[in-house]
């Protein structure tokens, strides 16, 4: 029998009314003859209020009791969803992460998925069973301890348990119909992709794009993992096919750019009067990264006088704060003579795999950026994409800019 992992994200499931609606897309896969796992998310918001009463709950931050706290958004949906699902006549039952189990790391926050033992899942849903999965959660098994696989982690668990339950399909539903050549909540001229390679989706998600996890892509990648993106509020009758996530070669109609993606979770960090000697940079960022502190954008100026130099960079806007510590605690040692920093930056990035073979991509959008007036702070290339960073208050037209630029926008 075909076998389906379907995953549901926090709008999907943001109450009851919506949850008996993921249950009538359910319904309609177990009624097609497949053998369905769900992954859910918690209720919309849920996560969000959950991590704010342990900000207030505790001074003393505690990676493992978050861990305990967070996880339990994941836990009343699939409950809630089971519960449905019995209600309109079909065999279902909730699993928690441990109960799997899904084991991971102890990476509290942001743990990494180690095994699934599908074995028990596969019994149940070959007797007919749906099995209702709590996305987001793992098991720690040494110390015994729940774990959370990060923001927006539901879609990892999903690919990662069609992988083990050797799933044919994992269909990720969200509230937008597939994946766009950029968020279509910021430019209503976005056009939805049929098809994306893993390469670009991967660059995608990892410059700001959240409607996949990092993560997932990665391990669906690893393990082959057939992945659609689609929409849980399409008619549950008539479900549109959402983009397909695949190789290169499987791509028809090949565009220079695919996608333009941004992230305001950036920090910028300048270092003036640096003198300019051998060890310099590795003064600055060796404590950075053994405070695993991970340093995207490196920019460094010669100035006129040859003897100092000024070095930018940037950071997570989380790592801001600790970054600026560690380097004012060496200030004598690297020898600067001021830290400056803006956290009001952000970096908006062009993805294709196209641009392997056309040069002058990223040059077209220096010119298109400066012709709107809008300064670009620093600049990284590599294979298939380009990073600029910007100043805040400019992501929109940026984004739209570029988006017209390289022949995204939608017709008519
Ligand atoms: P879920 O709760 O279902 O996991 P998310 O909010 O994590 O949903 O991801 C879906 C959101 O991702 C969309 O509502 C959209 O605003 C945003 N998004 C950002 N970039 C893109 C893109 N390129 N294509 C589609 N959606 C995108
Ligand atoms: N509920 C978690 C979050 O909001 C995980 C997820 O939705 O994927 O990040
Ligand atoms: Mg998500």
């Amino acid at each position: 029998m075909p076998r389906l992992v379907m995953k549901f994200g926090g709008t999907s499931v943001a109450d009851v009314e919506r949850i008996r609606n993921v249950a009538r897309h359910v319904k309609r896969e177990v009624e097609a003859g497949q053998e369905v796992a769900v992954v859910v998310s918690a209720m919309a918001g849920k996560t969000d209020e959950l991590v704010a009463w342990c900000k207030e709950a505790g001074s003393h931050f505690d990676n493992a009791e978050y861990d305990a706290i967070v996880a339990s958004g994941e836990h009343v949906t699939a409950g809630l969803l089971a519960l449905v699902l019995k209600d309109i006549g079909l065999e279902a039952r909730s699993w928690q992460g441990w109960q799997i189990p899904l084991t991971t790391d102890d990476a509290h926050g942001s743990a990494r998925i180690s095994g699934i033992d599908g074995s028990r899942l596969i019994e149940g849903l070959k007797q007919g069973e749906i099995a209702v999965v709590a996305g987001f959660q793992g098991l720690h098994k040494p110390t015994n301890r729940v774990t959370t696989l990060g923001r927006g982690g539901s879609d990892t668990s999903a690919v990662a348990l069609s992988a083990a339950i050797h799933a044919d399909r994992c269909d990720i539903y969200t509230d937008v119909d597939g994946v766009y050549t950029t968020d279509p909540r910021v430019v209503p001229k976005a056009r939805r992709l049929n098809r994306v390679s893993f390469e670009e989706m991967l660059e995608m998600a990892s410059l700001g794009a959240k409607v996949l996890q990092v993560r997932s892509v990665e391990v669906a990648m690893l393990h082959k993992v057939k992945l659609c993106v689609r929409s849980s509020f399409d008619d549950p009758a008539r479900p549109k096919p959402g983009t397909l996530i695949c190789d290169e070669e499987d791509i028809v109609e090949q565009q220079v750019v695919t996608g333009i993606a941004f992230s305001r979770d950036e920090a910028q960090i300048t270092l003036r009067e640096v003198a300019d000697k051998p060890g310099v940079a590795a003064a600055i960022f060796v404590p950075l990264a053994e405070a695993n502190i991970n340093v995207d954008m490196i920019i460094q100026v010669v100035s006129d006088d040859t003897t100092t130099t000024d070095i930018t960079f940037t950071v997570a806007a989380a790592e801001f704060d600790r970054a600026k510590l560690i380097l004012e605690e060496r200030r004598e040692k690297i020898g600067y003579s001021k830290l400056n920093g803006a956290e009001d930056v952000v970096k908006i990035s062009a993805i294709g795999i196209g641009m392997r073979s056309h040069s002058g991509v990223a040059a077209r959008a220096f010119k298109a950026l400066a012709e709107k007036g809008i300064n670009i702070r620093a600049i990284t290339t590599s294979e298939i994409k380009f990073s600029m960073l910007i100043d805040e208050p400019y992501t929109e037209l940026a984004v739209r800019t570029l988006h017209t630029l390289y022949g995204l926008d939608a017709k008519g």
